[in-house]
């Protein structure tokens, strides 16, 4: 089972399971005549790679999700993510950007931790909560963590880091 969802769930009406795919789904969307166009860019219809003067989204959960938010300072959409794709499309303003994930080790440890909440809870911005962040949250809302993984992340001391 998915405990975090990413691009694959949720970018068009069918689960993907390649980036040809994504971007076949994003093309798709552009070119469906209902399509009204990227509301925050005049309602144009291509999608244009991100100017390089704006900073790289960073990967965060939110809800159980992988998002990330658009920089483009006239926008901040948000942006369904995958690890294993380095872009990801804001389809508020039409934009794609590369990516910046937290390691895949500290993204373990992090969703071992969120799993044991409900969906709604499981949030993590990698820029501002460690491990023991998230740690801390579960004890406080009721969620704690069994001790074999807690032993694991302690012996492991991760610190807060991206790649
Ligand atoms: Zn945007």
């Amino acid at each position: 089972m998915t405990v975090i969802r990413d691009q694959r769930h949720m970018v068009g009406p069918y689960e993907l399971t390649t980036v040809e795919e994504v971007w076949a789904a994003w093309e798709a969307i552009c070119a469906d005549p209902n399509f009204p166009g990227f509301p925050n860019r005049n309602n144009e219809r291509n999608l244009l790679q991100a100017l390089v003067e704006w900073e790289r989204p960073t990967a965060r959960v939110d809800w159980s999700r992988w998002v990330a938010d658009c920089t483009n300072p006239d926008c901040r959409g948000a942006m369904a993510c995958w690890r294993s794709h380095a872009n990801a499309a804001c389809l508020d303003c039409g934009y794609y950007f590369s990516v910046i994930f937290p390691t895949p080790q500290l993204s373990l440890i992090a969703i071992r931790i969120l799993e044991l909440r409900p969906e709604v809870n499981r949030c993590w911005d990698p820029r501002q909560q460690d491990a023991k962040d998230l740690i801390r949250e579960n004890i406080q809302n009721g969620f704690p963590i069994p001790g074999a993984v807690r032993e694991a992340i302690v012996a492991n001391d991760i610190p807060r880091r991206t790649r």
